[in-house]
């Protein structure tokens, strides 16, 4: 064997072995990285690269600064998906979206479309709350934004673009036939033309960037139902009511038509 052969064996090697040890070193690095993030709460960078990331994802610095947790979704997954925008402080402590009163409330109205079903029939307070809470555990609940906003602000559109693929992936793999929207951010993320006041309850067409078709369906968020809004309230159960005939099969053929049959249901609508 001539020296220059010898000499090529020899560099291969060591070109294999100084990639084996970069590789170590990178998944120490990571692992270490890690440790030390989930110890102190400090925020490790991390490329997106699926819900199997997620835990440490540091795509908004500001979100990342302000946040305890982030909020994945929560519930069963089914035909319905229910999406709202970000996760308050209580939802953040849970470590789920849409809990408290604004669970118990979102549980009333999917019972109102048949999509969960509540047998409160001369039950107590305290026990229409489990029965409730219960109920929500069977509705899949997302976030637009996995991240709390810091009080009194708004999402930025980039932060809204980062955070998008992680609900991308999510109904991508559990395919619902419906999604339900809340409030206006969340609405904005599959309708951005829309308006809420315009579309509260009208089922339409939404189709995923991978073609896949489903139903999209924009409603007031249910916190916006506050005791104190009986308006705002009744409104709302109208429109989940209306969502109910959807699933039953007895949608309206156009939006004109819709706000129709939406008016002849709640006269007197001045909250829109
Ligand atoms: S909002 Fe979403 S993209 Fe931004 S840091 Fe939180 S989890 Fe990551």
């Amino acid at each position: 064997m001539n020296r220059s052969v010898i000499n090529m064996g020899a560099t291969l090697a060591g070109g294999i072995a100084f990639s084996a040890l970069y590789v170590v070193n990178q998944v120490f690095s990571a692992a270490i990285a890690m440790r030390k993030s989930i110890l102190t709460g400090a925020h490790v960078r991390c490329e997106f690269a699926g819900i199997a990331n997620l835990f440490n994802c540091t795509r908004c610095p500001r979100l990342c600064d302000s946040r305890r947790a982030i909020v994945t979704g929560a519930g069963k997954f089914g035909v319905v998906m229910v999406v709202t925008g970000s996760p308050n402080y209580k939802d953040e402590a849970a470590g789920e979206p849409l809990i408290g009163w604004t669970g118990q409330r979102l549980a009333y109205l999917a019972s109102l479309a048949g999509i969960v079903t509540l047998d409160e029939a001369g039950k107590s307070a305290p026990e229409i709350r489990l029965i409730r809470d219960e109920a929500l555990q069977s509705i899949r609940r997302e976030s637009v934004i996995m991240c709390r906003l810091p009080r009194n602000t708004k999402v930025t559109p980039k932060e809204t673009a980062n955070c998008a693929p992680y609900l991308l992936d999510t109904i991508a793999t559990h395919l619902p036939q419906v999604i339900i929207s809340l409030g206006t951010p969340a609405m904005k993320w599959f309708a951005p033309a829309d308006t809420l006041a315009s579309s509260h309850g009208w089922p339409h067409r939404w189709e995923h960037p991978n073609g896949t078709m489903m139903i999209h369906v924009a409603m007031h968020h249910p916190y916006a139902a506050y005791p104190s809004y009986i308006e705002r309230a009744k409104v709302m159960e109208i429109d989940w009511w209306y969502l109910g005939e959807t699933l039953a099969g007895r949608a309206p053929k156009s939006h004109a038509e819709f706000l129709k049959r939406r008016m002849e249901t709640h006269a007197g609508d001045r909250w829109g």
